[in-house]
């Protein structure tokens, strides 16, 4: 599949000032409301699907959710319980865009948002094409935020990146994302990793820092047991913590010369066989 900027999903947390905002226009605009999809409910644990298409629980798309909770859980070692994560599938493209557009308006099109607030953490999306990709990531938004009092932005769309990508593709490669780093080292690209970290807003994020966040986290969950546990640490903080320290400081203080690492680290990944589908 060619990678399209432009239709990004992307992760929205509201303030809790914005979501009690939320939650008033909701009780005096009922309509709104009813524009959700209501016809068919699947449930598994964490997971409660609502869409307006049919889908069983044995469905490959349900089936698919319901495991990458638990790879999830398992390669972040979290916890499984949690708050429910809410999928709303609109049956099509404009019952969603009208829905969004009523509900939360001034938002940029996007084919999928997962919307977190105190009283929910909502994933909207419709049917098409791109539903499976776009609900591994946004999904894996809902479960973060389950666990975790809070989850910086690179690192909430790094992961988000990394558990987009099947299982079944080698070592969890995006190679597109694998190639395009490739081409930027070789024209004498530096990783920031606190450039990233100090970037707040969703809007700010661009391609290429999708792309350096979702390395940086592959990085970190394969390139060493050391990286592996820095993550593992840092997550475990942001259980009982939503601001702990920036998770560089511990890098640099566990691993010497981390940009040397991940940037040798990015360029064995180019290495690795593709997989016999395109995503
Ligand atoms: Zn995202």
């Amino acid at each position: 599949m060619k990678f399209d900027m432009a239709l990004r999903p992307i992760r929205i947390t509201l303030s809790l000032f914005a979501a009690m905002l939320l939650a008033a226009g909701c009780r005096t605009a009922r309509p709104d409301a009813a524009q959700l999809p209501v016809k068919h409910f699947v449930r598994s644990e964490q997971l409660l699907v609502v869409s307006d298409v049919e889908l069983r629980k044995d469905h490959a798309l349900i089936q698919d959710l319901i495991q990458l909770r638990q790879d999830v859980a398992h390669e972040l070692q979290l916890p499984l319980e949690g708050r429910d994560v809410v999928v709303y599938v609109f049956a099509d493209k404009a019952k969603y865009q009208k829905y969004l557009d009523k509900t939360y308006p001034g938002l940029p099109p996007r084919r999928a948002y997962f919307v977190g607030t105190p009283k929910e953490l909502a994933v909207y999306t419709f049917w098409g094409d791109n539903i499976q990709e776009d609900l591994r990531h946004e999904f894996t938004h809902g479960l973060l935020h389950a666990q975790l009092k809070d989850v910086p932005l690179w690192l909430d769309e790094g992961l988000a990146e990394y558990f987009e990508v099947p299982r079944s593709t080698p070592n969890a490669v995006n190679r597109e994302y694998a190639r395009k780093l490739g081409i930027a080292i070789a024209n004498n690209w530096e990783p920031d990793l606190e450039r990233l970290e100090s970037l707040q807003d969703v809007i700010q994020m661009q391609r290429a820092d999708y792309q350096e966040a979702w390395a940086w986290v592959h990085f970190l969950l394969h390139s060493s047991d050391d990286s592996h546990e820095v993550l593992l640490n840092h997550l475990q903080e942001l259980r009982e913590n939503p601001h702990p320290a920036p998770l560089s400081i511990a890098l640099h203080d566990t691993l010497p010369e981390v940009n040397n690492r991940y940037l040798s680290h990015l360029s064995s990944l180019n290495s690795i066989q593709p997989a016999n589908h395109q995503r």
